[in-house]
């Protein structure tokens, strides 16, 4: 989606070649009357006096001695561990991680990918966060739009991942939390949070805050591609932004006889846009800074072809169409020289199209489990992975 500012009293100033210089990657945008329903006070402006809950994050100092990669995409797995139920039916583990290379443990093969990094089963979401998020969080409140996904077969750990639980934090509250910190310790910005929150089920675009927002048209405009009528909210904490979220998760729960299948089966995506400038009424006319931050948990990546009913055929192949569409954006991203990337080719890369192009940071998260039965399914995800950016195996780690 394209970034727009939300302040329409100001004029969306485009910044000049000296401050392009001096900020990280401004992708100012002017406004677009039909694109948002947002409606924005200065007193919605976060400054770091406002209070915000709970204390700033620690910075992650310690928590991770390999410095995060820093690259434009970045390619991670993370293993869960077996389940107690995988465990009760006597499950071996047919994946592995082997430092950064993942292994096939059983038919005595030596299939081995690696990857920028692979989490082991054992490895803390915070510790997720910390290598495969943080720096996208971090560019994004600096003015470079970022994107990461959670990507694998249902059950794999993609929820637990993006969203996660009380016990468990996922990336979403994680970011949320983060932005938040980094207002506060950048005192001479004034800043503007926004959230919106939609689905794609069937290809059919529906806005989470909004029940009546549904089968949203994604348009086209001089500044890029944006949703119709899209609700955007302006937050002032992160549990502010975090309630948003589970309101839309209710609305999920609307015409679905099975939220389970459904949710599965649809592609969520959580945008903040995040909007500063310099404090102070000198500053008044320089240049707004604009980005977008989307974290998106994707439909189960199982392949259909077993599904026997119509309308899951016709799921499946929806999903498939658009992962496979994903995944060549991605590839062809990761590439960096290819001319033609087809962002058209599925609403899901259309809407992320202006955020995914130019100097934007994507971090590709695929779930996977180790277990024997989902063997199969383990290897499309980590085919997918490699794909979408080849990492050549050391030959130590090949054996
Ligand atoms: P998906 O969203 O991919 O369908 P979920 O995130 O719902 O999968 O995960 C399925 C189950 O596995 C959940 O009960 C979840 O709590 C658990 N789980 C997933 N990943 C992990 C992990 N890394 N550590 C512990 N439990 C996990
Ligand atoms: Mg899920």
């Amino acid at each position: 989606m394209a970034t727009r500012p939300a302040s329409r009293q100001r004029k969306a100033a485009r910044s000049s070649p000296q401050q392009q210089q001096q900020q990280p990657q401004p992708q100012p945008q002017s406004g677009s009357p039909t694109s948002t329903t947002t409606t924005t006070t200065s007193s919605s402006r976060l400054t770091p006096e406002l209070s915000l809950d709970g204390p700033a994050s620690p910075l992650f100092a310690g928590l991770d001695e390999d410095p995060a990669p820093k690259e434009n995409v970045t390619v991670t797995v993370r293993f869960r561990p077996l389940s107690p139920r995988e465990i009760r039916q006597g499950e071996e583990v047919a994946w592995y991680a082997d430092g950064d290379t993942v292994v096939r443990s059983e038919q005595h093969t030596s299939i081995a990918y690696a990857y920028d990094r692979v989490f082991a089963p054992t490895t803390t979401t915070r510790h997720v966060y910390d290598v495969a998020a943080q720096h996208v969080i971090s560019g994004a409140m600096e003015g470079i739009n970022g994107t990461i996904f959670a990507y694998g077969v249902t059950s794999s750990g993609k929820t637990h991942t993006m969203h996660g639980d009380q016990r468990s934090p996922g990336i979403i509250p994680l970011a949320v939390k983060d932005a938040f910190s980094i207002i506060q310790e950048t005192p001479n910005r004034e800043f503007l949070l926004r959230v919106s929150y939609l689905e794609i089920y069937n290809e059919v675009v529906n806005d989470l805050l909004n029940p009546a927002g549904q089968n949203l048209r994604i348009r086209e405009d001089p500044q890029g591609t944006f949703v119709e009528g899209m609700k955007e909210e302006v937050v002032l904490s992160p549990a502010h932004a975090l309630s948003l979220i589970a309101a839309g998760e209710e609305h999920r729960h609307v015409g679905s006889t099975n939220f389970n299948i459904l949710s599965s089966r649809s592609h969520t995506i959580f945008t903040l846009t995040i909007e500063s400038s310099p404090c102070g009424e000198s500053n008044e006319g320089e240049a707004v800074t604009l980005s977008q931050l989307n974290l998106i948990d994707l439909a189960g990546s199982e392949s259909s072809k077993a599904e026997t009913t119509g309308v899951r055929r016709k799921e499946g192949s929806y999903i498939n169409k658009s992962l496979l569409t994903l995944g060549t954006v991605i590839s062809k991203l990761t590439d960096g020289k290819a001319t033609h990337i087809p962002f058209r080719d599925s609403k899901l890369t259309r809407l992320l199209q202006s955020s995914l192009s130019g100097q934007g940071r994507v971090s590709l998260i695929c779930t996977v489990t180790p277990a024997s039965s989902n063997s199969e399914e383990t290897h499309n995800t980590l085919k997918f992975a490699h794909r979408a950016k080849r990492i050549e195996v050391q030959a130590s780690q090949n054996k």
